[in-house]
């Protein structure tokens, strides 16, 4: 048995999505722990697209049971959408194969409404959430008046609790950003339904992974968002409201922490990120323009255009630290053919001192001015390839550079969106040695 956390080491849309589908079919169990539907994993396999923003991304492996644990936060339409596209294209045959915990926290239409009637009133400050009412769901959980997903199944305890919530939320809503308030009755209504149609997949997801680890099954951890985006360890307050990073994994499933072997850190060949907050290694001319298109850096959740720059070794070697990984992929290195020359970025400058390491505020990271190493570029394609030795040696020599700056070996390599397309130099579930 051995347990493989899978998490961002950037800020999100590192491709978590093609390399957790990759890796399922050698777990028994993919289990997601935080976030919500502000997750956008595209995933491509015998060319057919699906973007899932809830259902862990194992779904589309016959053999594979999905976790929703506890520490994600749920909005039942979206779930319930979700579920019944997969089930429509026949890739979600028994039910079972999704099991949501009942202690996930609901998202409600007054959590979406107030995320945006929050970002509109900041206009320049905005954070550049999704709008998916995924923050202010998360502070009614620490406020201790979240409603969760079992809860759906208790029609009385249900209607007394939106009745008593929406009292404040509708004070929020309307007295304050002159929006329209939300129907308790009508919400009710609609919480029941979504009951209804969820009650076959709601279950005690930590008993199913802790008789899963008994049975000496792997299972595979997913993380959404990236370590960037952690509510303590990102670029605060350029973050989203839960703990991305891979400690995450055992709270928001339900493990303890010695029941964890491994840890996988995803990046992607180069930088990006969505949304408002200080990037050091941006590129913001026609270098960033050309990534982009190139990697179609557009968003699967908003469609967002993302902002694009070089690799930077100093942000991932901070992710290896907060992580612990043991192993990291690199995604996308098929977009950088036919670059001249490629930069990654081994230290800062900020008020003239250089430092290697990530700094403690966002000032500072404001303020950093990368410092680069240059390294040759390759022109040929690498999407046919599927052994390490088939790369080109320029290749190669990028990628053992970004091994020796972060310290963690690199044992996957995404070469293109396919699942085929994919290159692995070691076990991913062997044992912890
Ligand atoms: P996630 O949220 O981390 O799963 O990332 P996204 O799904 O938002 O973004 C990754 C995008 O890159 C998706 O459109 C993937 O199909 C695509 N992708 C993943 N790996 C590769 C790769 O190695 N090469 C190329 N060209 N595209 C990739």
């Amino acid at each position: 048995m051995t347990t493989l956390i899978a998490v961002g080491a950037q800020w999100g849309d590192e491709g978590k999505g093609k390399l957790v589908d990759w890796l399922a079919p050698q777990a028994q169990l993919v289990v997601r722990f935080q976030g919500g539907n502000n997750a956008g994993h595209t995933l491509v396999v015998e060319g057919v697209q699906t973007v899932l923003h809830v259902v862990p991304a194992g779904v589309l492996n016959p053999g594979t049971v999905n976790l929703i644990g506890g520490g994600v936060v749920v909005d039942p339409a979206v779930l319930l959408g979700e579920l019944d596209q997969l089930k429509e294209r026949g890739a979600l045959r028994d039910p079972s194969r999704v099991r949501v915990s009942g202690r996930a926290h609901l998202i409600l239409p007054w959590h979406t409404a107030l995320d945006k009637a929050r970002e509109e009133a900041a206009r320049g400050k905005a954070i550049g959430t999704t709008g998916r009412g995924i923050g202010p769901a998360y502070e009614d959980k620490v406020a201790r008046r979240g409603i969760r997903v079992a809860d759906l199944l208790r029609p009385d305890a249900l209607a007394e609790a939106i009745h008593r919530v929406a009292e404040q939320k509708n004070f929020e809503l309307e007295g304050y950003h002159k929006w329209e308030p939300i129907d308790p009755d009508a919400l009710v209504e609609q919480c029941s339904e979504w009951g209804r149609a969820l009650e076959p997949y709601v279950d005690h997801t930590e008993r199913i992974l802790d008789h899963a680890l008994r049975d000496g099954k792997h299972v595979l951890f997913e993380g959404a968002q990236g370590t960037f985006l952690d509510i303590d360890h990102g670029t605060y307050p350029y973050v989203t409201s839960s703990n991305c990073v891979a400690g995450a994994a055992c709270a928001g499933a339900g493990i303890g922490p010695t029941g964890i072997d491994r840890v996988l850190g995803i990046t992607k060949a180069y930088t990006t990120r969505v949304g408002g907050g200080p990037f050091p290694t941006e590129e913001t001319g026609e270098l960033g323009e050309k990534l982009r298109s190139l990697g179609s850096e557009f968003g699967a959740t908003t469609g967002r255009a993302r902002r694009c720059g070089w690799l930077d070794a100093v942000m991932l070697r901070e992710a290896a630290t907060v992580n612990g990984f043991t192993q990291l992929a690199v995604n996308k290195l098929d977009v950088l053919s036919g670059m001249p020359e490629l930069r990654i970025c081994t230290a800062y400058k900020i008020g003239g001192k250089v430092t290697e390491e990530f700094p403690m505020t966002l000032a500072e990271i404001e303020q950093a001015e990368p410092i680069y190493e240059t390294l040759p570029g390759w022109t040929e394609d690498l999407t046919g390839a599927r052994e390490y030795d088939e790369l080109p040696g320029d290749t190669r020599r990028y990628v053992e550079r970004i091994e020796a700056l972060v310290n963690v070996p690199v044992e996957i390599l995404s070469i293109g969106p396919g699942r085929d397309q994919t290159i692995s130099r070691a076990e991913p579930f062997r044992p912890r040695g």
